[in-house]
């Protein structure tokens, strides 16, 4: 049963690190630069772009270079990711002004939860009072 664990295990990481389909994700190509997006920060592991449609006055897409498909994906490898993540948009949110008046982050993830594009991102909201329960 452990080796079959491991094998499954090690298979899964083979897939994801040399046999990913090579077609990019769309948030792929805005880090590559390939599809023209308001970049407001890149490092070496996410940027940060407007959203083409925003929900709010600011509303900002936090994207790991790393194609994650949605959180419920990550594992305990990208726990370091996933911080430097949340930093980084809590950084934007400063950044842009948002500290004092408030801001929402959040990451949808699958059907329910109203995903449409299958690379992780985190949505930064702010500049207006927005609603809670969310619809
Ligand atoms: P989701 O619905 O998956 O949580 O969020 C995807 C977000 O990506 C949506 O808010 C959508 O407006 C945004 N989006 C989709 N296509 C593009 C694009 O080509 N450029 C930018 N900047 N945002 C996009």
């Amino acid at each position: 049963m452990r080796l079959h664990r491991l094998v499954v295990g090690l298979a899964d990481r083979v897939f994801r690190c040399h046999l990913r389909p090579a077609v990019k994700t769309l948030f792929e190509k805005i880090y590559d630069g390939e599809i023209p997006a308001e970049i407001i920060h890149k490092d070496d592991f996410c940027c940060a772009f407007r959203d083409i449609s925003p929900q709010a006055p600011t509303h900002v897409l936090i994207v790991p270079r790393k194609p994650v498909p949605r959180i419920c994906e990550a594992d305990a490898e990208d726990q370091t990711l996933l911080g430097h993540l949340l930093l980084t948009a809590t950084a934007i949110a400063r950044d842009l002004g948002l500290a004092e008046s408030g801001f929402r982050i959040a990451i949808n993830n699958g059907p329910h939860g109203g995903e449409t594009v299958p690379h992780l991102h985190i949505h930064l909201l702010g500049g207006r009072q927005l609603e809670w329960p969310p619809g």
